[in-house]
């Protein structure tokens, strides 16, 4: 391994991603070095989702590079997932780029310690007692130790959000990836979640994070990238982007969303 401490966790390049005839990210380039926090913000539809689920090979691409530290990630353009090797990749990517969803996906007929535990269990073959020690660390990390035992539908939106993100922790990640965390959940549980988010980015984890939130993504980010119809219109550090935008869109966008 050529790993260093200066190689990303994730580097990406000229990134092109299509669905059909609807090119949706048009040479897309990221960056997400150990222990830094990249926020994506950008209109609907812009491509930030679909950049997130590439970096994991949650979706496959045609064009461009991946790489996870330092290694290229292939992928045959077509059918990702389908060849053993290309499998066992997506599987590596998968859980050491674990992903938190707007929508939590937690599995109703799992309790919260279940589903924190499943992955490990299931897909990685770890010894389930270990797991469950550190399971509960986690959810005590999120602030819902006090749940284990409950079902998902038993819990708030701002829970379910947690147990997600304790389920995601759980897997020993690389990096958190995070799509629009908070964009479910009323104001009051965003918060409780926002607080969760910013701990994590205050102990050095290495995180993507799409976000409508602003003021989230210029609290914990080292850097933001704008994408305007799949491409980078303007990046930078936080106060550069929110401070001195530079482009009329990027402006625009601010101004529009606040
Ligand atoms: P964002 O997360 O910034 O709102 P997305 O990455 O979800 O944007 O979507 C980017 C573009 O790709 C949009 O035009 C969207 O309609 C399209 N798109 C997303 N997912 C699919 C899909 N599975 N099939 C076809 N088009 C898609
Ligand atoms: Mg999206």
């Amino acid at each position: 391994m050529t790993e260093s401490a200066e190689t990303p966790v994730i580097a990406i390049h000229d990134l092109h991603k299509s669905y059909g005839s609807l090119e949706v990210l048009k040479g897309v380039d990221l960056l997400a070095p150990r222990g830094h926090v990249v926020s994506l913000i950008g209109s609907s539809g812009s491509g930030k989702s679909t950049l997130l689920r590439c970096c994991n090979l949650l979706e496959d691409s045609q064009q461009g590079e991946i790489r996870f530290e330092g290694e290229p990630v292939r992928w045959k353009g077509q059918g990702l997932g389908r060849h053993p090797a290309d499998r066992a990749q997506v599987t590596r990517m998968r859980t050491n780029l674990s992903m938190v969803f707007q929508q939590f996906n937690l599995w109703s007929h799992l309790t919260i310690l279940q589903n924190v535990m499943e992955a490990p269990v299931t897909v990685m073959k770890r010894d389930p007692k270990e797991v469950e020690i550190k399971a509960r660390e986690y959810l005590a990390k999120v602030g819902i130790a006090d749940k284990a035992d409950a079902w998902p539908a038993m819990l708030s939106g701002g829970q379910q959000q947690r147990a997600a993100i304790a389920r995601a922790l759980c897997m020993e990640p690389r990096a958190l990836l995070f799509d629009e965390p908070t964009s479910a959940l009323d104001p009051e549980l965003e918060q409780e979640v926002i607080k969760v988010i910013k701990a994590l980015a205050d102990e050095g984890r290495t995180m993507i994070l799409v976000t409508h939130d602003m003021k989230l993504a210029a609290d914990v980010s080292d850097h933001v990238i704008f994408l305007h119809l799949g491409k980078i219109e303007e990046q930078g550090p936080p106060a550069a982007l929110f401070g001195a935008p530079k482009t009329d869109r990027l402006r625009g966008f601010l101004s529009a969303g606040s």
